[in-house]
Parts: C-alpha cells; structure tokens; sequence
C-alpha cells in the first residue's frame, strides 16, 4: 500500500502522530537522525585549494614568478625571495577576501531559505523548512512551495501547480480522501502534496511523509540543480575595463622596458622591472575587492533589515527611480482595529486601540450593548467567516492569522462574544480570500441543521450581490436610496482613512449546489465595518528622503479609492493635484494611455495584483527603475518584471520571495529606503577604490616612462613596486569599500544605470591625480639623485617613499566628488588605521636595516622627508582647491 492508498487515521498511526498534536520534541530529534535534513543535496563547491591556486592564474603573475625564477638562477636570491613572499602574500590576501565574500553569500542563502509551518507538541511555528521531518503536521496556503511529500488531511478549496515534476501546468485541485487504485503516477495522488510544487489556491494541512531526497523531487532532483555563479552588470563592465587595461598597461611597460634598454639599461634589469610593473599595473584584482564591497554592502544591508538575494539588486538598487510599493503592511502596521461599524442605516463608534479586547460601542454618544437588533449576528457572523484566532501571550492579546479578520474577532469579543471552535456551527465549506476575489465566503451548518452562507468583502464587490438588508425591523428589499446611504457610509468611512468591509448572508437548504458560481449572489447586506491600519511612523520621512533623492514612491492596494487617497496624503505622499487610479480605470486604459498619465499619477487604488504589471510596464516604458513590492502568489509576475523586485520576510509567500531579488525582513518601506542608500553607497565606494587604485597605477607607470625618456636611472627596483601594489593600495583600497556615505547621497538623481565605470567625472580626477602623482615622484628622484649621483638607493627610496606617501594622502581625495577639505579625514576609522599601518610599514621598510638590502632601500633624514612630505601632499591639495 502506498500512502496515497490510506486513510488519513492510518497514516497516522504509521507514523505514530496525530494531527492535532503533531510531533514531540524528542520524536523530532530522533527523527533527524534517522531521515537526515530535508534538503535535496547540492554538488560540494569547489576546494579551498583551488580557489587559493586560481589567485595565481592570472597571467602576468605567472611571467613574474618565472622571471622571478630567473632571477634565482642568476644569483639573484635576495629579490627572488623579496619577490616571492609578496605574491605569495598577494595571493594569501585574495585568498581570504575570496573565503569572505562566500561566507556571506552562504550566510544570505540561509537567510531568505524557505520556511515551513509546523505544528509540534500542539503548538503551531515557523521553522526552516530543511527541519522538517517525517510525521510533522504542515500547514500551507497559497504561495507556498510544499516543503515535503505529504498525505493531505485537510484540504480548503486547495490548488497546487506541479509543472516541475509533472510537466502539467494547470493546478490539481487537493482532496484528503483515499484512493484505492494502484501504483498510479504523481500527477494522480490528488490527495499528495509534493516537495517543491507550489500551492497556488487555498489551503490545507497535510502529514509528511517523505523528506529531502527520499521525495519524488529528491528522485528528479539531480537533473535539476545546477549552482552558477551569477555575474553582476558591474563585474561584467570591470572584467571588460580589465582587459583594455590589461593592453595599455602592457603597452605602456613595453614602452618603459624598450626605453629603458635603449638608454643602456640591462636588459633582465628591465625585464624583472617591466615585468613586475605590469603586475602592479594591470588592476586584475579589481573585480575581486568589488565582490568582496559588495558583500560587505550586503551584510549591512541585512544589519539593515533587507536581505539581497542577487548580488546584482546592490547596483540597481542605486539607479531605482520609483518605488511602487503595497500599502498595507508595508507603508501602515497591518495591525487592523475596527473603528466604526455601520448597522441599520445607522453608525456605531467602537472604543479601543489595536487588538486588546477591552473597548466598547456607542450610538449617538450613549453606550450600546448586545439588545440592538442585527448587531449580534454582525458581529457573531464576522467570527464565523473568518480565518484568524486571537491569542494571548505575557498579557498581550495578538493575532494569529490574517489582520483583517483578526479585526473582527476582536470586535465580536467587545461585545462579551466568545469564538466558537466549531462546536454550534459545523464548516461546510470555504472560499478562501483572495486579492482577486476581494471577498471570503464560508458555509456553517448550526445545531439545528439549518445551513447558510456568510460572505464579507469590499463593500463594492458586496453591494451587486446583495438583493436585501436588514433594518431594525427584518429584512428589506434593497433599494437604489439605500445603496445610496450605504455608499455614504463607505465614503465617511474611507474619508477618515478606515479600511471598509462588508458583510451579508443567506439561507441555503441542504440540497442546494455549492459551486461558488451559484453561492455568492442575492446575498442579504448587513452591514459594514470601517477599520483603522495606522501607517509606520517611520515611512511618512522615508517617503519624503526618497522624494528628494529624486525617487517616486507610489502607493498600491486593494482597499477603497478614498481610503487610500485619505492614507496617502497623511503620508505626504501625493500632491494637491496627484492622480489616483483604479482597477477598473487601469483596465479600460490600453498600456500608451497609462503611459501618457502615469507620471502623474501616485495612488493605485482596487487593484489586483494582475494590474501590478501593466503599472511596472509603464513607468519602464517612462524611462524608470522600477521597485515593486509584494507579497501573495499573483504578484510574483510583476515582481519578475520589475527591476528590482521586492517580497516581504514576515508576509510573503515562497513564490514571491524566488521572483524577488531583495527581502524586507520587516515588511517596512522605510527598509525600502535604507536599502537604497545602501545600494547607493556601496556602488561610490567602488567608485572610490577604483578611483583610488587606478590612479596610483597611473602614477606608478607615469614616474617609470617619465624617467625612461629623460634617460634617468630606474627610479623604483622590482621589490618596490610590488610593495607599493600590495602594502599601499591594498588595504586603503578596502577601507575606502567600509566608507560611510557623502552627507549628500540621498540628495542625489538616481544613477543613470547605463553610465560607465568613468562616468561623473572619474576619467578626468584618476588621470590628473595620477599625472600629478607620477611627476611628484620623478621631481623627488630627480632632486636625490642629482645631489648624490653615486648613491641611486638614496634616489630611489626617495622616490619610494614619496610615491607611498602620495597615494596615502591621495586616498583622502578619493572619499568625496567634490573636494578633499569638504570631508572629515577621521571620519573613516578604518581608513585611517589602514593608512597608519601602511605607513608603520614603510618606516620599517625604510628603517629596519636587515631589510634595507632587501627592499633597496637606506635611512632619510629629517630634511629628506621634509622634501617628501611637501611634494606628496601636492597632488591632492593642488586639486582639494579646483574641486574638480
Ligand atoms: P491590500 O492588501 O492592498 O490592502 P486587499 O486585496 O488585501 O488589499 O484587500 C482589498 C479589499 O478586500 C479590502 O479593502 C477589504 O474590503 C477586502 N478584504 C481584505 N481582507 C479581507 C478578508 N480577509 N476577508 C474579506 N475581505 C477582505
Ligand atoms: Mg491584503
């Protein structure tokens, strides 16, 4: 017998649970040992050998270790060890960098890994869902991925879409019932839920029966999983800079070495020099310390609240130029309390704050209680049709569930109403909520057998189903003149910013059919609710940042056009004149028509998740960057579509979370916002390192041509320029990735996502900075060597030490677009510490006398460094006062 062939009770009996305890804790550990983690198992990654190894496959350093050998041959011990120790050390360094940036890729993908509901020792929880074992009760709803093989127990109108493992894209309809029949195929097991199909209607529990790769995807998995290592559009853009950089470098050493062998230099002299220039030169690490920042960045990120899930989000994050954001629970608390209520044609005021049950209502100012007609079952029906549970916990009452319905219990409680847990009134059936739908039915059988429909919803979609309502006196036909009144309910309501909903009946007899077609219609109207979703406090000057870092914020929901409107204008988020759109407008509008007054527009009210598309489609067509959030099934689409999609932590489905590429782990737009400004800053400070390290090159290569042509001795040996890559770009260069924002990257247009890597300016300052760079050094050279022509190792150390001070003072510069004075140097206490221990490290290289032979250099005096300091701070003071 397969399990699909068993009753529920004895599935449970095999796996010794029952589905409304569920495991205990020792049950669990034991079974963990026993199945192993529910997880498909992945290729083992690549060997830390080989990422170790792949740091000396690069080209040029595979020259320099072979001159190197050279060099050993010929005698030339002390530079050959020199040489060596520093790639060595090079690659050790890249090595590290390279462990970092995977670590905490690791860290990301266990950060927004799926989660499972569970139900253990009687008590419901979120767990990851490679901790689920065999015998857990789950729990899904739609959006979810099943995160196991289960036998379906109870199914709600259940749909799950199974085209990964069966090629059928239309959704199986879910039953708990057996089925006799046997060894029928996957597709079949209508009452299995399989590992990794998605849920895409509905809900339902079921009992797991199978886990990681004892799964009928763990049996297909090993086709599927393939782990590539995605290439962001900036890495692309540098690996494509590299390699013109590569040429010109090469060209340039070329130039030196010829020049330098025509004006009588030793030709393996010049070699072992050109060679190791081209290796400080040639920046081939550049794509490696941007994937390191990045995933720096991103660890901030999450200190922040928002996990990244492409690494390529970080960039485009920087370029967003609208947001398009859902407003309930993402701009406002999604913490619903019903406010008023509107019952017989009149409005009742409800007291209270957020989910505690104490409150009360009133009518007229006088306090009223359960005597006033209809109110009762009101109240009794919102508890009925509803999917949320109230809970208590340390004294404070919270809602397991969806907030809106939660709302409505809370009500019911403020009328002295307990919830009934099914004991007077039997389910018989559910048509779950859904966005679409914008409304809930359920069908309740009572004690005496008698059945009806309950339905709540958008006061909108209500209205044209219902024929009746109610008044103090019974039911009523209803009439154009009490559409009218209710209408003006729902306007005083929505003005006051309340979420509106609906609610109505009907008798049904036992025979009737329950297809939803038939059921949702000539409903009788009993009233409505109006309840209060208070917006985050943070958001209203978070929308204001992003307005003047040149981003648009757009608000989107399924609520009432004038509740949104009231929300969006406490939020300071549309103008006087700004439009609000609705679904039905958005449907009747072709894609050009939206486009012509989309700009204009800043409120999406009634709308379906379908509509998200269009709306990501037109600001697109507008030329924008478009952030869209969301977080049921049906907005994974617009989500895709986007350039940067966004999916709730706490609210979103799996689905949503896959199609995104950032997670909110707090489902709060100012997250939105922080991750921005993060995006921004990561994507200047790579600017500042490239700025930074490309410079220095220039003015390495420069001080080297520069003396080749003026027919001077070689101003920097081998050991030196390799230092200076190593020691003086090295550190500064990540330290410039760990910088704080400009006070003005908020204040900003949004980056232009095709600019260049030089864009802005940054062509210009590396090239000046540069020049100015390799001159100073040339000038400190010149000016030694001219007074001491027979000591060239004074000369070079001179112009050793000035090229290092050069660039440690130049790193200042790379800190800001505007100029050097306009930043705090000690701001950056890494940069400091990194530019102290550079410089720790050249006084040792200078001053300790065992190694004094080894890097070519002797003692300067105070005089010399005098000299030094003067010329190596020219190049960024020179330029601090051109702020260009
Ligand atoms: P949003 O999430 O953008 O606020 P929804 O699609 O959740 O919009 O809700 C749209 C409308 O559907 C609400 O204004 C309300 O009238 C109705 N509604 C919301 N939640 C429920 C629910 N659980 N049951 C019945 N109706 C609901
Ligand atoms: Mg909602």
């Amino acid at each position: 017998m397969r399990w699909y062939q068993l009753d529920v009770d004895r599935v449970e009996q095999k796996l010794h649970v029952t589905t409304n305890r569920g495991l205990t804790s020792k049950q669990v550990e034991q079974r963990r040992k026993q199945y192993g983690s529910n997880e498909l198992s992945e290729q083992k990654g690549i060997s830390k050998w080989l990422i170790f190894l792949k740091q000396f496959q690069d080209f040029m350093v595979l020259v320099l270790l072979a001159a190197t050998l050279i060099a050993g041959l010929l005698g030339e011990y002390i530079d050959a060890i020199a040489i060596m120790v520093i790639v060595l050390v090079n690659g050790f360094i890249g090595f590290f960098q390279e462990q970092k940036a995977e670590k905490s890729m690791e860290k990301l993908k266990e950060l927004s890994a799926p989660m499972a509901n569970v139900l253990r020792e009687e008590k419901w929880m979120k767990i990851s869902s490679k901790d689920v074992v065999v015998g857990d009760i789950v729990k899904i709803t739609s959006g979810d991925r099943v995160p196991a093989d289960i036998r379906i127990v109870k199914s709600s109108g259940m749909e799950t879409e199974e085209s990964a493992l069966t090629g059928e894209s239309l959704p199986v309809m879910k039953h708990a019932t057996a089925i006799v029949t046997d060894s029928l195929d996957a597709q079949d097991q209508i009452n299995m839920g399989f590992k990794g199909t998605l849920v895409t209607r509905g809900s339902g529990i079921g009992i797991v029966v199978g886990t990681g790769m004892n799964t009928v995807m763990g049996q297909i998995a090993t086709l599927m999983i393939s782990t590539k290592k995605a290439i962001t559009p900036l890495e692309r853009k540098l690996a494509e800079l590299g390699k013109i950089l590569i040429v010109v470098a090469l060209v340039l050493t070329a130039l030196v070495v010829t020049l330098g062998v025509m004006q009588g230099h030793p030709v393996y002299n010049m070699f072992l020099a050109g060679v190791s220039l081209a290796v400080a030169a040639i920046p081939e690490g550049l794509p490696a310390i941007v994937t390191v920042a990045l995933s720096l960045g991103v660890q901030r990120m999450i200190r922040k609240k928002a996990i990244v899930r492409k690494l390529s989000a970080v960039e485009t994050l920087g370029c967003a130029s609208v947001i398009c954001s859902d407003k309930t629970g993402t701009m406002t608390e999604n913490q619903m309390t019903v406010k008023e209520l509107y019952i017989n044609g009149e409005n009742l005021y409800v007291t209270g704050d957020g989910y505690d049950i104490r409150g009360d209502y009133f009518l007229n100012k006088h306090k009223v209680d359960k005597s006033l007609p209809n109110l009762e079952s009101m109240l009794l029906y919102g508890m009925l049709c509803n999917n949320a549970n109230l809970n208590i916990k340390k004294g404070k009452y919270y809602i397991d569930g969806d907030p809106t319905d939660g709302a409505l219990l809370v009500a019911a409680r403020k009328m002295g109403l307990q919830s009934m847990n099914g004991e007077k009134y039997k389910l018989i059936k559910e048509i779950p909520f859904d966005s679409e739908r914008k409304r809930m039915s359920v069908i309740i059988e009572d004690e005496n057998e008698m059945r009806y429909l309950i339905t709540k919803g958008a006061p909108d979609v209500l209205l044209p189903r219902s024929m009746y309502h109610l008044d103090k006196s019974g039911r009523k036909l209803l009439k154009e003149k009490d559409k009218k009144n209710i209408d003006q309910a729902i306007n005083s309501m929505a003005g006051k910013a309340l979420r509106t909903i609906a609610i109505g009946m009907k008798p049904i007899s036992k025979n009737d059919s329950l297809d939803s077609a038939f059921l949702e219609k000539d409903l009788t109207f009993i009233g409505l609710y109006g309840m209060i979703d208070p917006p985050r406090k943070e958001v209203k000057s978070a929308i204001e940042e992003c307005r003047q870092a040149g981003i648009k914020t757009v608000m989107i929901t399924g609520d009432h056009v004038k509740t949104a409107r009231t929300i969006a204008k406490n939020l300071n988020l549309i103008p006087e004149n700004g439009l609000v759109l609705e679904g039905y407008q958005l449907n009747q509008m072709s894609l050009n028509e939206l486009e012509d007054v989309i700009e204009d527009t800043y409120v999406f009210a009634r709308v379906t998740p379908e509509h998200k598309l269009k709306i990501v489609k037109a600001f697109q067509e507008k030329g924008h960057i478009v952030a869209m959030t969301g977080d049921g099934v049906n907005d994974a689409p617009a989500i895709k579509a986007s350039d940067i999609g966004i999916s709730m932590g706490i609210s979103g489905t799996d689905v949503t979370k896959e199609a995104s590429s950032l997670i909110l782990m707090d489902d709060n737009f100012a997250t939105i916002k922080s991750a921005i400004q993060e995006g921004r800053n990561i994507f200047e400070n790579i600017r500042k390192f490239i700025r930074y390290l490309l410079a220095s090159n220039v003015g390495e290569i420069l001080v080297m041509l520069f003396a080749m042509l003026l027919a001077l001795p070689l101003p920097l040996v081998p050991v030196q320029i390799l230092w200076v890559n190593l020691v003086t770009d090295g550190l500064p260069a990540m330290a410039l990735g760990l910088d704080k924002p400009e006070d003005d990257v908020m204040k900003r247009r949004p980056r232009n996502p095709k600019e260049g890597i030089f864009a802005r300016g940054l062509g210009y300052k590396i090239v000046s900075r540069g020049f100015l760079i390799g001159i100073v050094t040339l000038i400190a050279f010149m000016v030694a060597y001219q007074n001491n022509p027979e000591n060239l190792v004074f000369g070079q150390t001179m112009a050793f030490t000035t090229l290092v001070m050069a660039q440690l003072i130049h790193v200042f510069d790379c800190r800001s677009e505007n100029s050097v004075f306009s930043r705090n140097p000690f701001e950056n206490i890494y940069l400091v510490l990194a530019v102290l221990s550079s410089l720790l490290l050249l006084l040792v290289v200078i001053y300790w006398e065992p190694l004094q032979p080894i890097f070519h250099t002797t003692f300067l005096g105070l005089r010399d460094w005098m000299l030094i300091l003067v010329l190596s701070s020219l190049p960024t003071v020179l330029f601090g006062f051109t702020k260009k």
